[in-house]
């Protein structure tokens, strides 16, 4: 136990000698505007997944933690509710520029945690602290509405309420910017929040909790509880069935998302999923090809391929097919540099733990003893390490193979040849997730024609990456539910509330 300067006891819980200095470094839950641990006084270990090195730990939280999380949101909510569209607007507002000021030392622990090459880092923080400059500027927005009423005596008033405390769960794979994404929204809205972070990246969610602090975020509107994987279940179950909850805000794979759906249902919950994408990248014949390989490399190897709107089945006219392989071939080779996502020059890092290398493994090792073949890459690189897998181009990819359906979320390409644009789109919508996808041509019908018949909730044209702040993000079918960023993005936390102002002839 240690007694802070402000004379609180904490209970002191480990931090790896080599990170100590490291600005914003957290390592205890961050509820009701105080740094605490467990109840339990159990931790977990949060590793670099480079190295395998511990970083810290931090508190492991169980369910009656988390009940106490949810209880001082529920408190915060009667005020944080009440404070104007101004007021919230100002307090994002600062909080955007503390994470901008403090960018390079959010960076690092992003880095640390994630594995994500630094300037990806920087990226991420630049893209996650946008969504809290926009939601301040959309808090001041959210107009209602007066409808022509049938009645002479009689007003129809239609308001926007916030709908409560928020449950956000979040992923490994963009830690601060779903985080922001999600709660820069509900604070606009007038909600609190209790964010459980992934395990395997709690560090860049504390850290952001510590610059909220220092925005002026009041105490008890913004809370963080850490869980190990053993403890998620049962703290996603209180986060989604407490009745203080509102709305569940989840981020993840689609298996968890239809978990914590059931169990929103008995309360009969809102619910925000973003979930797995399977996105088809397609280059018809009348593509700029250098072009369309540029966006290629972003679509697919940014983050390592650990990405949701990842493209996952490069599906390539069979007009431009071998250029399309030669030169993805070539930039894989020369671009794709793999190692320690703080050494200069690395652009792709390892993946994030054994559970992502054995799943990317074994999809390869499917496809190969199926008939596919690796023009580059196609395993562990294991001179760096454990986790990190080549950056890998896949060819003689067929139906029967797992990687030809599944999401790979890992730096694998896989190429498909086709004979038509029908053929591409039929490939391309035969799955159950429809989050993002990617066409390439300079045909403007064929553009509509793709745009319109591809049933997915996002699609760039001539394009590998189309997340910002001002667009609804968001998937259709098992891809998910609601919209994030844009001016839909503060809608979801919210509720409609139709008021009628009678007997006004009275
Ligand atoms: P990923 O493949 O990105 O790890 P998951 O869906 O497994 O995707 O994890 C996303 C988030 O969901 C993490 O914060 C994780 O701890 C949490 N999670 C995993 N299982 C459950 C569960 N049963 N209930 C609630 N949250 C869970």
């Amino acid at each position: 136990m240690i007694i802070t300067k402000a004379g609180v006891l904490r209970s002191y819980t480990f931090l790896a000698a080599g990170y100590r200095k490291m600005h914003l470094l957290k390592n205890q839950a961050y509820v009701n505007g105080k740094w605490v641990g467990a109840a339990s006084k159990s931790v977990f270990d949060v590793n670099n997944p480079a190295n395998g090195t511990k970083i810290a730990e931090v508190p492991d939280m169980d369910a009656n933690d988390a009940k106490i999380a949810l209880d001082v949101a529920a408190d915060a909510f009667h005020t944080w509710s009440q404070t104007t569209a101004k007021e919230r607007a100002t307090v994002l507002r600062k909080w955007f520029y503390l994470c901008q000021e403090n960018g390079d030392h959010l960076a690092k622990i992003l880095t640390a945690e994630s594995g994500k090459p630094l300037a990806e880092s920087k990226g991420e923080v630049a893209y996650g602290s946008s969504f809290l400059e926009w939601f301040a500027d959309t808090a001041k927005h959210m107009n209602g509405e007066i409808v022509p009423s049938p009645w002479p005596n009689k007003q129809i008033l239609v308001t926007r309420q916030p709908l409560g405390v928020v449950s956000v769960i979040t992923p490994w794979n963009f830690p601060f910017a779903m985080i922001t994404r999600k709660v820069g929204a509900l604070m606009a809205a007038g909600c609190t929040c209790v964010i459980k972070p992934s395990e395997d990246t709690p560090l860049t969610a504390l850290a952001a909790a510590e610059l909220a602090e220092m925005a002026g975020v009041p105490s008890g509107v913004i809370n963080v509880v850490t869980s190990s994987r053993k403890n998620a279940p049962s703290v996603g179950k209180i986060m989604c069935e407490d009745d203080n909850v509102g709305c569940i805000s989840f981020t993840g794979s689609t298996g968890v998302g239809k978990i914590l759906y059931g169990l929103a249902a008995k309360g009969i919950k809102r619910v925000a999923l973003e979930l797995g994408g399977n996105a088809p990248f397609i280059v018809l014949p009348s593509a700029d090809i250098e072009h369309s390989l540029d966006q290629a490399m972003l679509a697919k190897f940014r983050n390592n391929g650990q990405a949701c709107v990842g493209a996952n089945r490069f599906l390539i006219h069979e007009a431009v097919f071998d250029k399309f392989v030669k030169g993805f071939m070539s930039r894989i080779g020369t671009k794709c540099i793999l190692g320690d996502g703080t050494k200069e020059g690395v652009t792709c890092g390892p993946l994030i733990n054994k559970m992502q290398v054995d799943k990317v493994s074994g999809l390869v090792s499917d496809a190969v003893s199926k008939g596919a073949k690796a023009l580059i890459g196609g395993k562990v690189d294991t001179k760096l390490g454990s986790n990190f897998y080549e950056s890998t181009l896949l060819v003689n990819v067929s139906k029967e193979m797992k990687i030809y359906s599944e999401e790979i979320f890992g730096p694998v390409a896989v190429c498909v040849k086709v004979k038509s644009e029908e053929e591409a789109l039929q490939i391309a919508n035969n799955t159950r997730s429809g989050l993002a996808a990617y066409v390439f041509t300079k045909d403007l019908g064929q553009a509509f024609r793709m745009s319109r018949s591809l049933n997915f909730g996002m699609v760039a044209i001539n394009d590998g990456i189309l997340s910002t702040a001002e667009a609804p993000f968001g998937g259709i079918k098992e891809s998910g539910i609601g919209r994030e960023g844009s001016r839909h993005g503060v809608e979801e936390y919210t509720d409609i509330k139709y008021t009628l102002m009678s007997a006004l002839d009275k």
